[in-house]
């Protein structure tokens, strides 16, 4: 068994129990145990988190971008030299099995490196003036302390997003990471503590995350909001900034379209948009979930899909032959039995899965669902869990139909072996990201982000920086 350690606040350059000594449980997700515990901030934690802040950007706002970006680059490898021992961490809070927490730990040393460079690039510009002796500069500046708040699902990539890009631009943050998955985020913050990012620059934070919320967005000292989460949450919170006039980026749920013609590898589609499925247990934001197949090929795409589905070996994340591992948390495996259980009792069939596996640890089988109708609910709500519901289609426009049903809009795919296809579904499918014939979404160098109910904003590519910076104009005549 792997150790699991207790997790601390991060305030001011200081690893701290909350003022008031109170602590939450950190359960694992594939055993129910209860593996330690992380500090609940309270009104003066929070005060004195924001405090440093203002102090940390007025340092690191004013540090050389090149000292920023080393101190980045730093950070970077000190993670890549700690997956070893933060990967076992991470599956043990959030489940998932260690090769994909690897991927995970990897994955957010390559973002700080991209964002690090890039924040060596995010210039202004000069723009040639209609006078003699009159400049004029578009300035790039810091927008100030941020606050951020990231889910559970990805508890090291959704942090590193933010942090990176607000530390690439010149800003402080204050990070909410998730309650039910602090130790690895608290990982995550040490290499860049470790790494010479000075004190108040990063904040760390756990609490109630409505108190959290409320009191960090009203603040005055705070100028930027980054969220992560549900669409409900997240119009709450977009509300919030919105009434005290503070910048904000959503990344927000999904309900993921993906188009399989007939004319596409179906066997290939099959396998790769499988494999996309049952990743993190499908608690991915931008998860395929509604599979629209071409019907000529449905019968052969549904039986290649439910055997790649019956064939995953679901256990404890830390067994090295597991490919997926626990729901995260009870609420997901609540939240399957409800939506799946609605879907049947209204028509749906399962062709395989469709229940939870045992009665310990918040193991689901992966599912797969046909003989859907748009009254389910789970049709319409976000499942975020192993669960594919496949539909046939006729004709693309009925397809495109489907996939744009929703006010969502995250990230769609989609497998054809028609150029002029390919073309109408870049233009029609109304997504923040589409993907086609491959699986190329959320690298860090490539935008990351919805549209509509999915949310507003990127975090990723050059875009991720345009968050956190405020344009400036200002022109001199000189004499
Ligand atoms: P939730 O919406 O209550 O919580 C999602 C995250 O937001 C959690 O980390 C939580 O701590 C935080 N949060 C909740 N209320 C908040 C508030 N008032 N202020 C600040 N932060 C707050 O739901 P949940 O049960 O944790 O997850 C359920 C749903 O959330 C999923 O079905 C999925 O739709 C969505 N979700 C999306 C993502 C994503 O990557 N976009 C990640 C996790 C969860």
């Amino acid at each position: 068994m792997s150790s699991y350690p207790d997790t601390l606040l991060f305030i001011d350059g200081q690893w701290t129990a909350a003022r008031d000594g109170r602590f939450l449980d950190v359960v694992n997700p594939a055993t129910e145990q209860v593996i330690g515990r992380v500090a609940h901030a309270g009104q003066p934690d929070l005060a004195a988190a924001v405090a440093a802040a203002e102090r940390g950007f007025a340092l690191w706002s004013r540090m050389s971008v090149f000292d920023r970006y080393r101190i980045m680059r730093q950070a970077a490898t000190l993670l890549r030299g700690r997956v070893d021992e933060i990967a076992p961490i991470l599956t043990q809070e959030q489940g998932k099995p260690l090769a994909e927490a690897r991927t995970e730990l990897l994955g957010a040393a390559d973002t700080i490196d991209w964002l690090a460079e890039e924040g060596r690039r995010a210039y202004g510009r000069l723009i040639p003036s209609r006078a003699v002796g009159v400049s004029q500069a578009v300035i790039r500046s810091p927008v100030g302390p941020v606050a951020a708040f990231s889910p559970w699902n990805f508890p090291v990539n959704q942090v590193v997003r933010k942090v990176g890009a607000a530390l690439a631009t010149g800003c402080s943050i204050i990070v909410k990471a998730a309650e039910e998955t602090p130790a690895s985020p608290a990982a995550l913050i040490r290499a860049f503590a470790d790494a010479g990012v000075p004190a108040g620059v990063i904040g760390l934070v756990y609490g109630t995350p409505s108190e959290i919320s409320e009191t960090l967005i009203a603040h005055p000292a705070i100028r930027k909001v980054t969220f992560t989460g549900s669409t409900v949450v997240g119009k709450m919170l977009a509300a919030l900034a919105g009434s005290h006039m503070k910048r904000a980026t959503m990344e927000l749920g999904g309900h993921g379209p993906a188009i399989i013609c007939a004319d596409a590898d179906i066997d290939h589609a099959a396998a790769t948009l499988a494999a996309a499925k049952f990743r993190n247990a499908g608690q991915v934001c931008v998860s395929p979930t509604r599979f629209l197949v071409e019907r000529p090929v449905f019968g052969r795409f549904v039986e290649r899909f439910a055997a790649v589905a019956g064939e995953i070996r679901v256990g404890d994340g830390l067994q090295p032959d597991t490919k997926m591992g626990p729901l995260a948390n009870v609420r997901r495996v609540d939240a399957m039995e409800s939506l799946i259980g609605d879907a049947t009792a209204k028509g749906a069939k399962i062709v395989t899965g469709g229940q939870r596996i045992g009665n310990a640890g918040y193991f689901f089988a992966p599912t797969v669902l046909t003989e859907l109708s748009t009254d389910m609910r789970i049709m319409n709500e976000e499942p975020f869990g192993p669960v594919a519901l496949m539909n046939p289609f006729d004709t693309l426009d009925e397809a495109l139909a489907e996939a744009n049903r929703l006010p969502y809009g995250l990230a769609a795919y989609a497998f054809t072996g028609a150029a002029p296809t390919a073309a109408r579904l870049r233009d029609e499918v109304r997504a923040g990201m589409l993907t086609v014939n491959h699986l190329g979404l959320a690298l860090p160098e490539v935008p990351f982000g919805g549209i509509g109910d999915s949310g507003y904003g990127s975090e990723g590519g050059s875009e991720a920086l345009d968050a956190y910076l405020d344009t400036r104009f200002v022109t001199i005549r000189d004499y």
